[in-house]
Formats: C-alpha cells, sequence, structure tokens
C-alpha cells in the first residue's frame, strides 16, 4: 500500500511532465501556437513551475488575468512574453511594460492608458480584446472603428505595437461560438481597413481549441487542456488524449472500529449500518474539498474505492471502510490519473455540482504542492 512521505498529512502531486505532454499534445493536434493559461496559480497547480513546463511542452507565450500574475512569473524567472488581460481602474501599466508584459486592452481609455506608458524607446505591446458575445470585457463592436483607427495612430508614433486582435468564446453552442467567430472576423476585416495588422489572432479555449477547428486561427489559449483536465461533460481526459497533472492525497490520520448505529461526522448525517471500520482523512474544505460532496465524493484506500461518509469538515472527513484492512498513515487518494486506477477531479465536481475546474483551482494554501515527473 503507497503511504506519503513521513510527517506529511496531505499533498498535491503535479505532475510537470504530464503538462509539457500535453502542450505537446495540443499543438500538434491544433496545428497552432500555445498560449499557455497559467492564471489563478496554474489553476491552482503552481504557476510558475506550469509555465516551465508548458513552455519546455512547446508553448511559445502564457496568458494570465491580471498583471500581478504576470509580475509573479517575471519573480519566478520566467522570460517568455506574458499577456494579462484584466486590468484594475489605474492599474500600473508602466510597471507593466517595464517588465515585458503584454497587456489586453478593453477600452479606448485602456488604449490610452498604455501609451502612455510608452517610453522613448520601447513602445507598449498590446493585445485587443473585442467583445463579440460573452458580455465580459473586450471592445464593443460600436467602438472597433474609434479604438482601431487610435491604436492604428499610436502605433505609427511608436507608442503601441498591436500583437493580437482577440477574443473568447461562451462554449454555448457550436453555432453561438460560430456567430461569436463571424463577428470576429468581420472585426479583423475593419482593423485591416483602418491599417492594423497585427501578426496573431486567438479566439480559441481548449474547448474551441478541440472542438471547433474553425476557431484556432493558428494561435490558441490552452487553460484546463493544459492540466490534463476536460472542458467537455461527455469526453474524457483519456478520450481526448490527456493526461491530469494534480494527484490530491492525504495519509489515514486515525482508524476505528465502531458498532451498528454509529454516527460520523457534524450532524450524524451518516451512522454505520453495521460494525465497521471509518478512516479519518485529513482533507477538508480549507483544503479546497468541496462540503457539497459530503456524502458522494470519491476516495480510495489501497487500491479499493470508497465515498466520503457524513459531512466534509474544515480540516477532515470520514471514510466508511467496511472490514477492509486500513492503517494509520495509508495513503488515500481524492482525485488524479482515472487510467491509474483512483478517481478523477471531474468525478469530484459532479459530486459537488461544479466543474472540474473549481476542484483543482480551489485547492486550499494548506495543501503542500510538490512537484513530480512521471
Ligand atoms: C481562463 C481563460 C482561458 C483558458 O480557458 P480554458 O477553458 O481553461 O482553456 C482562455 N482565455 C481567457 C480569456 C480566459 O479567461
Amino acid at each position: 500500500m503507497s503511504r506519503l512521505p513521513a510527517g506529511v498529512l496531505r499533498e498535491a502531486t503535479v505532475d510537470v511532465g504530464a503538462i509539457a505532454d500535453n502542450v505537446r499534445h495540443l499543438r500538434r493536434l491544433t496545428e497552432s501556437e500555445v498560449i499557455a493559461v497559467v492564471k489563478a496559480d496554474g489553476y491552482g497547480h503552481g504557476a510558475v513551475r506550469t509555465a516551465a513546463a508548458a513552455l519546455e511542452g512547446g508553448a511559445t507565450r502564457l496568458g494570465v488575468s491580471d498583471i500581478a500574475e504576470a509580475l509573479a512569473l517575471r519573480r519566478g524567472g520566467i522570460d517568455a512574453p506574458i499577456l494579462a488581460w484584466l486590468h484594475a481602474q489605474g492599474a500600473d501599466f508602466a510597471l507593466a511594460a517595464a517588465h515585458g508584459i503584454e497587456l489586453g486592452i478593453s477600452s479606448l481609455e485602456q488604449l490610452q492608458q498604455a501609451a502612455a506608458a510608452a517610453s522613448a524607446d520601447r513602445p507598449v505591446s498590446v493585445h485587443l480584446k473585442l467583445e463579440t458575445g460573452l458580455s465580459r470585457n473586450g471592445i464593443a463592436p460600436a467602438d472597433y472603428r474609434v479604438v482601431f483607427a487610435e491604436a492604428a495612430r499610436l502605433e505609427r508614433i511608436g507608442k503601441l505595437r498591436v500583437i493580437a486582435l482577440f477574443s473568447h468564446l461562451s462554449n454555448a453552442s457550436a453555432d453561438d461560438d460560430r456567430a461569436a467567430l463571424r463577428v470576429f472576423d468581420e472585426a479583423v476585416g475593419v482593423a485591416a481597413a483602418l491599417g492594423l495588422a497585427p501578426p496573431l489572432r486567438h479566439i480559441a479555449a481548449t474547448h474551441a481549441a478541440i472542438a471547433l477547428p474553425e476557431t484556432r486561427l493558428g494561435c490558441v489559449r490552452i487553460g484546463i487542456g493544459l492540466y490534463g483536465l476536460s472542458p467537455f461533460d461527455d469526453r474524457t481526459s483519456a478520450d481526448l488524449g490527456l493526461r491530469p497533472a494534480m494527484t490530491l492525497r492525504g495519509a489515514v490520520a486515525a482508524v476505528r472500529r465502531v458498532p451498528a448505529g454509529t454516527g460520523v461526522s457534524y450532524g450524524y448525517a451518516y451512522r454505520t449500518d453495521r460494525e465497521t471500520t471509518l478512516a479519518l482523512v485529513p482533507l477538508g474544505y480549507a483544503d479546497g474539498v468541496p462540503r457539497q460532496a459530503s456524502g458522494a465524493g470519491p476516495v480510495v484506500i489501497g487500491g479499493r474505492r470508497h465515498t466520503v461518509a457524513g459531512r466534509i469538515a474544515m480540516d477532515q472527513f470520514v471514510v466508511d471502510v467496511g472490514d477492509t484492512p486500513v492503517a494509520v498513515g495509508d495513503e488515500a487518494v481524492l482525485f488524479g490519473d482515472p487510467t491509474l486506477g483512483v478517481p478523477s477531479a471531474t468525478e469530484w465536481a459532479d459530486a459537488a455540482g461544479t466543474i472540474n475546474y473549481e476542484i483543482v483551482t480551489r485547492v486550499g494554501p494548506r495543501v503542500p504542492r510538490r512537484q513530480v515527473a512521471e
């Protein structure tokens, strides 16, 4: 039976080899340049290690949500191009530009602020974000002309370099995504007529990059696929040729033999129906194990599959293992690569009524990440 290192209650291992392989696979599949999306601390996997592994696998650029995340990557020694696209009012574009961070621009005001952050000898690199249907940020279609014309002027006078036009899709349906792509294509035409010919265009995240080839445009922004998880309800990681990178596990912290009728955890939401063995797993909602999965989340101990018994608490939950021999220190795996016989993050998402993105991203700061390369 597998055991965690001595003294370790819980850990998430992150297989950087899987991340690199996933990028290689998606580059081949999409025949496109990959922008590896490592926002939110690399969806909980560690942003710097994910970025390094993705670059090793052939990604050429990185994407994050905000400038602070981009600066953290620079501090971590990452020197690839990084795009950040969600900015506070008054965000420090000059600091970002000084670190070579490319800015996603969603309005005329942001465009002017980016130009103002240019230094005499260096234009600021921007990607113009277009609203094409998602109703989040992005330049509104009514403003395309004005913003494109200003961007072209600022590029001519050396303040800006327009690297890309980009947008983001709803995945509501293939037809909705195609409609957004048509809006985007028209915008590209308008931009060209106004003198903008950026070298890149990107609109597809993992879902569209795999499912809708016409959205690839030679450059795709891959988030969830890097981590080896599927964005589809009806296709597993293995179906997509991806390998989940994160395994979350704990070391059984207590074992007790109890009679029938024993109440388990807060509220006694579970009662034993026979004499049985209870194993205590030291992971709780503080560690990102969703309380909504109480009584439902899957766990493998000693190669056998069990279900959380009763409520998930802040730091721990209980598993009824029946008459299976389990000892303190045994490994309890919540999720990992299901081809290795452990549950998937998607099963936890289903148990909690959410998506696998949230399961890995919310793994808490109390869980040490340990990098492995299988
Ligand atoms: C998060 C995000 C992505 C990555 O999406 P995945 O579905 O994880 O591939 C791409 N683009 C934008 C703008 C995002 O916010």
